[in-house]
């Protein structure tokens, strides 16, 4: 195999003069850690999702971590997560000692499906799910995931979580900017992720995500008293941060309101939080060309199925997720993975799902067989490089690569 003639990255960030300036201005400016600038980008993020509040941390992790904290989520207690998700999703619940239930994917969308939610519901009730979650939890939340950037329909969801009383905490870690709308709705029915449904939706700033702080995560919640005890437990527990302490007109007093974390966003991130969310419209057009590019150009190879872009959605196209029709080919997706390398293509996978770690299958004996859909496409998954400084050309050889091993590979 020759050497590629063109490298693509499955990611690389690019950042401008403007983030780099105001960086530099945050460390002349005599304040690091959590102040004014991360005040502002609060503010600003707030008003990008239209949410009423906005608690800055140093990733979604810590983000998702306190919204099940500032709910009350107990060990007794169990929640519904996606087995198709990140890590994150899911230990947070285990940092209360609380059991994650799983639930199946969508084959297509691989998100969350509210039905087998249903029937994991149903099977708890009768101690039908693995010996080792105790049909005496009680079912308190549920945390679905905008894979790749494509939301749910909040409705359903929101009905979902009346009629069994639960809470809602969006992973919303792929999730800036987007929006739904219903099937039949108008104009005016756009709703943005984090703008009102759910308790909290939690974002990641993550250094590969759509809008990066190195790392960062955001919280945001109309419910006020959610947002300060998450402000608070972000800082130790404390009754006012460290801008409120050291500021000329702050208290230099402080009461300990409970045994907190260390959570807070620095300055120096939000310097570049502010840049970026300020294009981060900009950026995300970009990535949607990328993905109108590949979609347009992969639509006629008969081995792969492309991601979904309904038109009652504003895509955030954090990624391009192509799933391989194995029975058309004469390589397994891993081979496939290796002969992308080969040629030069970066890649990842979203995700080996959670019941097929080692952690969550020894813990809580969860099975292939229980989770179908996702133990099923997951082996078909591949996430191919996108983002927003991506050129013509490493566009093109994304496509070549693939349309070529599609062709020399397709089963006979
Ligand atoms: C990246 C990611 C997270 C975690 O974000 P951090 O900011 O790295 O903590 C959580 N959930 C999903 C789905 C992610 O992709």
């Amino acid at each position: 195999m020759p050497e590629p003639s063109v490298k693509v990255p499955f990611f690389r960030p690019e950042l401008n003069d403007a983030e780099v300036a105001e960086v530099v201005d945050t460390l002349r400016s005599g304040w690091l850690t959590t102040g004014p600038k991360t005040a502002r980008f609060e503010k600003e993020f707030a008003q990008a999702v239209g949410a009423d509040h906005a608690v800055a941390m140093n990733s979604c992790t810590a983000a998702l971590h306190l919204a099940t904290v500032a709910l009350g989520l107990r060990p007794d207690q169990a929640v519904l997560i996606p087995t198709m998700t990140f890590a994150a999703t899911a230990e947070v619940i285990r940092y209360a000692g609380a059991v994650p239930i799983l639930v199946d994917c969508d084959p297509v969308t691989l998100a969350l499906d509210l039905a087998d939610a249903e029937r994991k519901l149903e099977a708890l009730g009768r101690g039908d799910l693995p010996e080792a979650i105790d049909r005496e939890l009680e079912p308190v939340g549920l945390i679905p995931v905008h894979v790749a950037g494509l939301m749910l329909d909040m409705h359903a969801v929101s009905a979902f979580c009346e009629r069994h009383n639960l809470w809602c905490v969006e992973d919303a870690a792929h999730a800036f900017p987007a929006a739904w709308r219903p099937a039949d709705g108008v104009e005016s029915d756009w709703q943005r992720c984090g703008e009102g449904t759910s308790h909290v939706s939690c974002f990641s700033f993550y250094a590969n995500k759509t809008l990066t702080t190195g790392e960062g995560g955001m919280a945001t919640t109309d419910d006020a008293e959610l947002a300060a005890q998450m402000r608070s437990l972000s800082l130790h527990g404390l009754s006012n941060d460290a801008w409120g302490r050291y500021s000329s007109k702050g208290a230099w007093d402080y009461r300990i309101l409970a045994p907190g974390y260390k959570y807070n966003l620095t300055d120096i991130a939000s310097a570049l939080g502010l840049h970026q969310l300020a294009r981060a419209e900009e950026m995300r057009l970009q990535r949607k060309a990328v993905a109108e590019r590949f979609s347009r150009e992969l639509a006629e190879v008969d081995e792969i199925e492309l991601p979904s872009d309904p038109p009652n959605r504003i895509h955030s196209w954090h990624l391009y997720q192509i799933r391989l029709h194995l029975d058309r080919l004469d390589i397994d997706r891993d081979t496939f993975l290796e002969k992308l390398r080969e040629r030069g293509i970066g890649f990842s996978v979203h995700w080996r799902p959670l019941h097929l770690h080692p952690y969550y299958r020894e813990q809580f004996g969860w099975r292939a067989e229980d989770l179908p859909q996702a133990s099923a496409v997951w082996c078909r998954t591949v996430s191919l490089p996108i983002f927003p400084a991506m050129t013509y050309a490493e566009i093109s050889a994304v496509i070549g690569a693939v349309k070529d091993l599609c062709r020399v590979h397709r089963r006979r």
